[in-house]
Formats: structure tokens, C-alpha cells, sequence
């Protein structure tokens, strides 16, 4: 059973439906003692509809989970965080919510690039050696900060591009990833989000999921690189989903350094 959940979403974000209460809810009824509430990170200035509530949404978001917090301190452990790329732009603002205490955690979610005060290139759709590329140097940044309990879905890259399991490209980004995991010890997540919104199919050389891409698990096994399993839920039910049993065979046939919990 999965007992632990730290990648959550809201109906804030503009694609994840339920009240807050609803996700608490099911995540007890799922057996789940840790709750984290990760949406996706609210920026000043940037509106952002369908990928992000905007900032204006912060205090709303804040007190709500507070006080589920407290109404469900009894039943469940609740923590409040984001889930945020990694924008040097917006460093003051990362380090501003973690110090004045405002959310608890940030996860490390590299989902677009941010470039001329704008946010452009969507890296769930690369299709270059260079997008990949730049993906990695991205994650690797963001990991540096030390703002980052784990990375979410550090395989994203695989879900537009196509290779095959001998490309060096691929390897080389997975290489880059697993060793600053490594290096500053930061766990990588396993993210059940893909299984359901896609489900299997055949990239041109095999059968697989846009992710967890299984090479890049099989490198982190190889690394030893600390590894943790992600709902990624943007609608309460997710919360029960039998998903995880995938990425825990996966956590099996690769050997990989699971853990259970992060210190917040
Ligand atoms: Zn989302
Ligand atoms: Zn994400």
C-alpha cells in the first residue's frame, strides 16, 4: 500500500477537479498517512490559466490547507508545499515562501522553459538531442538551488521524444540527472500521472508509457539514486488508484533506494 502521497494538486491549477476536503478524504479512505499539497506553483505576474492558478489565489490556497491541517490533524499528517520549475527569475519568490513559512516544501516539477519574461517551450514535447539537452541543464539547476525536496517526473523528457533504449542522447540526460541526484542527494520521483491520462503505446520501438520511462529507472537503480513514488493526483480519486503497484515492480526489478518519507 502506498502510505505516503507529497505530489497533489488543486482545482487552482485550472486542470484538477475536487475540493480540497475531497482529496483529504479519499487520501484517509486510501490508507495514505502523509498528504502533501504540491499545485502547481502560483507566480506573481504570470497568468498562466491552464497550467497554474494565479497568484492572487496564494492566501486562499494557504489558509484552506491550513485549516484542513488542523481539522484532520487526528486522521492524517497534511503539508503544504508546490510543485515549481526552477525560473532564476522567480528566486527570491522560492526562497521568500520557504522562509517567511508560507508553504512548507517546493518539489522540482521542469515542466517549461521561461524565457523573455514569459513562459514558453513545454518540455513534455521535445523532439531535439538540444531540447532534452536543455531539459537536463534546466533540472540540474534547479536541484542545485537546494530549494527542492525531490524531483517530480524527472523522466518527462521521454514523453515527446522518441529513441529507443541505445540512443546516447537519452542516456547522456539520464546519466546527467541520476548523477546530481546522487551528488546532492535528492530522490527522484516515479509519477503515476501518465499511466492514466495515456496508458501504454508503441513509440517507434516499444511498448512503454510516456513515463516512467523504465531505462531511466534502470540507470537510477544502477546509480543507487534515492527514489520515491508519486501520485501526481489532480482529481481525489487518483488518490485510490492501484498505479503505484507499477512503479513499486519497477522498484523491484531495478533494485532501486526507495524511501518512504522526506523530511519536511
Ligand atoms: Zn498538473
Ligand atoms: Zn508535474
Amino acid at each position: 500500500m502506498l502510505d505516503y502521497c507529497y505530489h497533489t494538486h488543486t482545482y487552482r491549477c485550472g486542470h484538477a477537479e475536487g475540493t480540497d476536503e475531497e482529496f483529504v478524504q479519499a487520501a484517509i479512505q486510501a490508507g495514505i498517512k502523509t498528504l502533501g499539497f504540491s499545485d502547481h506553483i502560483f507566480l506573481p505576474g504570470v497568468h498562466d490559466p491552464y497550467s497554474r492558478g494565479d497568484y492572487e489565489m496564494l492566501g486562499d490556497y494557504v489558509s484552506s490547507i491550513r485549516a484542513l491541517k488542523a481539522k484532520y490533524a487526528r486522521d492524517i499528517k497534511i503539508h503544504l508545499g508546490f510543485e515549481s520549475e526552477y525560473f532564476p527569475a522567480f528566486d527570491d519568490y522560492y526562497r521568500r515562501l520557504l522562509k517567511d513559512g508560507i508553504v512548507e516544501y517546493l518539489i522540482l516539477g521542469h515542466h517549461f522553459l521561461y524565457e523573455n519574461g514569459r513562459i514558453s517551450f513545454y518540455y513534455g514535447m521535445c523532439k531535439t538531442p538540444n531540447q532534452i539537452k536543455e531539459y537536463a541543464d534546466g533540472v540540474v539547476r534547479g536541484m542545485e538551488t537546494g530549494l527542492f525536496k525531490y524531483v517530480a517526473h524527472p523522466d518527462l523528457f521521454m514523453a515527446g521524444y522518441r529513441g529507443g533504449r541505445l540512443d546516447p542522447d537519452i542516456h547522456d540526460v539520464i546519466v546527467k540527472i541520476c548523477e546530481a541526484s546522487k551528488r546532492l542527494d535528492i530522490p527522484l520521483e516515479i509519477n503515476l500521472g501518465s499511466m492514466r491520462f495515456r496508458g501504454l503505446f508503441h513509440d517507434g520501438f516499444e511498448m512503454r508509457y510516456l513515463y516512467p520511462y523504465e531505462p531511466f529507472w534502470e540507470i537510477a537503480g544502477e546509480m543507487g539514486c534515492k527514489v520515491l513514488i508519486g501520485v501526481d493526483a489532480h482529481h481525489p480519486n487518483e488518490l485510490l488508484g492501484k498505479e503505484y503497484l507499477y512503479a513499486e515492480g519497477l522498484i523491484e526489478k531495478y533494485h532501486l533506494n526507495a524511501i518512504r518519507h522526506i523530511d519536511i
